[in-house]
């Protein structure tokens, strides 16, 4: 494929990435919606000038529609925060275009570097485990070798076995994450940003779930990706230790920072261990509705978000050892500095410039 050739997927990636209609941006362009929706159907290719106005009305560079990656959609597997039903489809075609911009990303940045994760990802296909997504956790947990207890920061854990995690603006999207598995690249995982730190480490392992035990989707894939989380967050043999006194909110609470888990999380993983009655159950879910904890748990016990770190460390590399300027960067990468910055957090003013002083 030649790489002077209009791709047509793009302006529908761009446009998407601005939650723009083809109206919106034809307007914005100066042009017409038919010609927007010509273009994006490869049907007609833009004249120079319309892919310049293109470009400005959408701010990508020019350069952003010559290039020739793939273009994803959304997996089925994709964490909804509201009831799926309810979430817009303009708010998943916005996702999918930031999760096509991060791969196209981060195609880019692996292809000067060495990675090489220490730890392997497993892939234990749930059809050969009957099912039993909790054995499989257990089975992840021995292979990487996470002593008991609680794991300390699951980002850098499925980092270091390989998966790139991608903390995402998807603001009120109701989306919470999702994962793929592109390929030619290392199993990727976005996750939305927003949500308090815990239920960022729920979703995490949900989508690891995912990663190891979905190869093909089925029916039964999110109950099995939710039971692999708890039990890779706080493995049922280790429950009756944790839940050894009476069970209310003030206990609750107290295991939320050693574990970071919700205390929503608790309750069911108590439960689901047998380690509280039927009537308890109900009893704690009314006083945390009570409380209004079941909206927002209380902020003194509020879990940090972890940071994913390995798409930062890579930038880094190569503004630091590979002699990129930032404004290398962004050409590399087709993007603007806006972008850029809000994407990966990095702002080109981070650093201050230092000068040898000489006397
Ligand atoms: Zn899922």
């Amino acid at each position: 494929m030649s790489h002077n050739l209009l791709n047509p997927h793009l302006i529908k990636v761009a446009r998407q990435a601005r939650s723009m209609s083809q109206s919106q941006l034809a307007e914005k362009a100066g042009l017409t919606q038919a010609a927007i929706s010509k273009f994006e159907a490869g049907l007609i290719t833009p004249a120079e000038d319309a892919i310049g106005s293109l470009a400005e009305a959408l701010s990508f560079p020019t350069s952003f529609f010559y290039q020739t990656d793939p273009i994803f959609g959304v997996p089925v597997s994709i964490s909804y925060r509201k009831k799926s039903s309810q979430v817009k489809s303009r708010d998943i075609e916005r996702i999918e275009a930031e999760m096509n911009l991060r791969l196209m990303h981060l195609r880019r940045l692996l292809s000067s570097v060495e990675y090489e994760p220490e730890l392997t990802l497993p892939m234990l296909d749930i059809d050969e485990f009957d099912g039993n997504a909790e054995r499989i956790a257990q089975l992840v947990r021995a292979h990487w070798r996470v002593p008991s207890g609680p794991i300390h920061n699951l980002t850098n854990l499925v980092e270091r076995a390989g998966c790139i995690v991608f903390q995402c603006n998807f603001q009120s999207l109701g989306v919470d994450g999702l994962t793929l598995r592109p390929p030619g690249l290392p199993p990727c995982i976005f996750l939305n940003s927003e949500m308090p730190g815990d239920r960022q480490r729920f979703t995490l392992a949900h989508e690891l779930g995912h990663a190891v035990m979905h190869n093909v989707p089925n029916p039964d894939m999110e109950d099995q990706a939710n039971t692999f989380a708890s039990e890779l967050l706080m493995p049922r043999r280790e429950r009756h230790s944790i839940f050894h006194s009476n069970v209310d909110l003030p206990l609750l609470a107290s295991i939320k920072p050693i574990w970071k888990v919700s205390m929503g999380f608790s309750i069911m993983a108590a439960k689901n261990a047998g380690l509280i009655t039927p009537s308890q159950n109900s009893y704690l879910w009314r006083r945390m509705s009570a409380m209004g904890y079941r909206k927002k748990e209380p902020s003194e016990v509020d879990i940090a978000p972890e940071k994913s770190s390995v798409v930062k460390d890579i930038i880094e590399l190569h503004t630091d050892s590979l002699g990129y300027t930032y404004q290398d960067l962004y050409e590399y990468l087709k993007i603007k500095g806006d972008d850029f910055q809000s994407l990966y957090e990095i702002s080109n003013e981070a650093k201050p410039k230092l000068k040898l002083v000489t006397n």
